[in-house]
């Protein structure tokens, strides 16, 4: 329990909870056991989010531009852990400020097995990606229709397929795809890409990809096998004035991401996508809840900006620890 007696406090003992293992909750934890705070941390799937969906961890300053996303966050999660911080592998259905604030603590984490309370909260529980709403979406999903390249591009070495998006993701994507297939066509519905201008030019260097500006996706279209599965075969798209169709085996799809920390904190202030209000110290609109990462509302979708600001939000509960009150 926090006992806020003002500066000089005799026993600054504070229990955190850090909802989500990404790089932005690993990084708060690891600062938050510098500062000597009880933490756990609870994670519904395995430690890394993000990392574990892409290959590279790429404008990471000091690590070299080939290092794999993976690696990251396995050397974090174990310097979290030899840091004395608690991990369990627990999803989180709800945070919510308690009103007055208990003894116990002013946080209310409830999970899918308990009930726990906390002296503070910080929320790092990412994103997820949003439906891009084409028609055949549903349909071919799993079935040449994929949203993560890392995982099911392999399965289409050689083969031509698209990527529909424009941002950092998308490019990214496409930049791996175009390693291991024949050809890869991006179809960007405006008239530029939204990435990094370091993804743009490395992209414009590869011979292998044609890029397509205000490409409108009407359709993903494709058969039935002898077997009864249904494959992809081709993607349907309004560009330069006139319908044009595509063959491919594979469309990935990067349209865009939503907040996932609205849906497990629904009192707290939000935006229309789903991340929460944050100050400059992380703090949102509930008493001692934080929020960090792609959790939080206009993140910078990079790395190192979800581990800086899991250390804003830690130093500032240091710094509120010692505050007169
Ligand atoms: C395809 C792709 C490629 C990218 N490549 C790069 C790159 O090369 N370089 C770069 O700097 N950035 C890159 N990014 C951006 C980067 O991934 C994000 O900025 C970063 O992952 C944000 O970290 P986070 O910890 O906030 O969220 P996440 O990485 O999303 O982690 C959130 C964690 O919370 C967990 N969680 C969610 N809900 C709950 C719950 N209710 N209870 C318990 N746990 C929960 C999730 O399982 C997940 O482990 C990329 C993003 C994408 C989508």
């Amino acid at each position: 329990m926090l006992t806020q007696t003002g500066r000089g406090l005799q026993n600054p003992h504070m229990h955190l909870v850090i909802v989500g293992a990404g790089i932005a909750g690993l990084s708060a934890a690891l600062y938050a056991r510098l500062y000597g705070f009880e933490t756990t941390i609870y994670e519904e799937l395995a430690p890394g989010g993000r990392c574990l969906e892409t290959v590279h961890a790429k404008y990471f300053p000091g690590l070299p531009a080939d290092e794999k996303a993976v690696t990251l966050a396995e050397r974090l999660e174990s310097q979290v852990l030899d840091s004395g911080a608690v991990l369990r592998n627990e999803r989180v259905l709800q945070v919510s400020s308690r009103e007055p604030a208990s003894a116990d603590g002013p946080v209310t984490i409830r999970t899918e097995s308990d009930e726990t309370f906390a002296d503070a909260c910080i929320i790092a529980v990412g994103d997820e990606r949003k439906p891009a709403g084409i028609p055949g979406e549903e349909e071919f999903a799993g079935r040449g229709l994929s949203y993560c390249a890392t995982c099911d591009g392999p399965l289409f070495r050689g083969r031509d397929v698209c990527v529909i998006g424009g941002g950092d993701s998308a490019c990214d994507e496409a930049l791996f795809l175009s390693e291991i297939c024949s050809t890869v066509h991006l179809l960007c519905r405006s008239e530029e890409l939204t990435a990094l201008p370091a993804l743009r030019t490395e992209l414009s260097g590869r011979d292998n990809i044609r890029q397509y500006f205000g490409a409108q996706v009407r359709g993903l279209e494709g058969t039935i096998t002898d077997m009864g599965f249904r494959v992809l075969q081709s993607v349907r798209f309004r560009w330069g004035g006139t319908e044009t169709s595509l063959a491919v085996a594979a469309a990935f799809v990067f349209v865009g991401r939503r907040g996932l920390a609205a849906s497990i904190a629904p009192e707290l202030d939000a935006d229309a996508d789903g991340r929460l209000h944050t100050d400059r110290h992380m703090r949102t609109s509930g008493t001692m809840i934080y929020a960090v990462g792609s959790a939080r509302s206009n993140p910078i979708p990079q790395f190192v900006v979800a581990a800086a600001d899991g250390v804003v939000a830690v130093k500032d509960l240091y710094d509120r620890m010692y505050e007169d009150t």
